[in-house]
């Protein structure tokens, strides 16, 4: 198309791509820098039962903040961490973030009965050495595979089904859950879910945020929680911003769910101060009550 515009319009063209070119390499060169000089952050989530009101949880989601760019989202840098294939070693830095995290909480706060959730870029499940490394953290650690959730995206899993469920099933003998991320979002192949050994499906935030009485996504939203429920599938709710959206979901009969309503994500330190060292169960109830009135 720049071509058949004349000359100048080519250059102009090239001009964009090799200021694109440049971005992408500067950032990269950044990642880089960033894992050596440990520039990532874990953030947390909490993860509700929208019945009950309780906290059961977290999802872990990576924050980087450069000494140059600031808090960078990982919209920006995620995409290039997954072509490059840095965000192998992004993930594994989390993971075991995580796991000292989890252990620590777990030494502190007594019974402390939360799982927390991490996410997977189809670059892991691609590693030969995926369940090895997680091995190694677990037994570093001292951490045991039950206080962890690994999310999956759908599109990921059908790459190699016999090959994904023999992950799978490897990572559920770590007792190790299983969730499927985005749903709804990629390819639902209705032929491979169910024998896909997962324990939850996480709907996405597009249909929730976009969901009003009676419409398709209302509809979408229904949908899905039958087809877990047939499943034998827990489901989460993400991105439940309005007291109005936790009604609905509330009424269609999910579970579980997160969302800015009930908190953003959070460091590890405003998690411990705001929720681990108060009554915090009483603390979300009491957060679900007053979203309801
Ligand atoms: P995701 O796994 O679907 O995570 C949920 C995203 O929704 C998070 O964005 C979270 O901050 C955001 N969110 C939660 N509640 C609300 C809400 O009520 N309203 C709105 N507008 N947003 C909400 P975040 O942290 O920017 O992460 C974006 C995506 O980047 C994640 O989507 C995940 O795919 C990826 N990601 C984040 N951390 C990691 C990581 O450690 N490893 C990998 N591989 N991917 C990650
Ligand atoms: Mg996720
Ligand atoms: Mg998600
Ligand atoms: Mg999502």
């Amino acid at each position: 198309r720049a071509k058949a515009q004349g000359r100048n319009s080519y250059k102009i063209f090239d001009a964009q791509m090799h200021t694109q070119a440049v971005n992408r390499l500067t950032l990269e060169t950044e990642i880089r820098k960033a894992l050596e000089r440990e520039e990532f952050i874990v953030y947390y989530q909490p993860i509700v039962d929208l019945l009950g009101g309780r906290l059961i949880g977290f999802e872990a989601l990576v924050r980087w903040l450069s000494p140059t760019r600031g808090f960078v989202s990982p919209g920006e840098f995620i995409p290039i961490a997954e072509e490059t294939g840095l965000i192998v070693q992004i993930d594994r830095w989390m993971f075991y973030t995580v796991c000292q995290q989890l252990v620590n909480w777990k030494t502190n706060f007594t019974h402390f009965p939360l799982k927390v959730s991490i996410n997977l870029s189809a670059q892991d499940i691609r590693q030969a050495s995926l369940i090895e490394d997680i091995d190694r953290t677990l037994a570093e650690t001292g951490l045991e595979g039950n206080s962890i959730v690994l999310e999956i995206t759908e599109s990921m899993l059908i790459e190699d089904i016999d090959k994904t469920i023999d992950l799978l099933t490897q990572l559920k003998d770590r007792k190790i859950q299983i969730s499927i991320d985005d749903f709804g979002t990629g390819y639902s192949s209705l032929n491979y879910l169910h024998r896909l050994p997962a324990d939850n499906l996480k709907i996405d935030r597009s249909f929730v945020s976009q969901m009003e009485e009676g419409n398709r996504n209302y509809q979408v939203v229904s949908t899905i929680i039958a087809l877990s429920n047939q499943l034998g599938l827990a489901v989460v709710a993400e991105g439940i911003e309005t007291p109005q959206q936790l009604q609905w979901l509330q009424q269609l009969g999910c579970e579980l769910g997160q969302g800015y309503l009930f908190s953003p994500p959070l460091a590890s330190q405003e998690i411990e101060t705001h929720l681990l060292k108060e009554d915090y169960e009483k603390l979300y109830q009491a957060h679900l009550f007053n979203a309801l009135v």
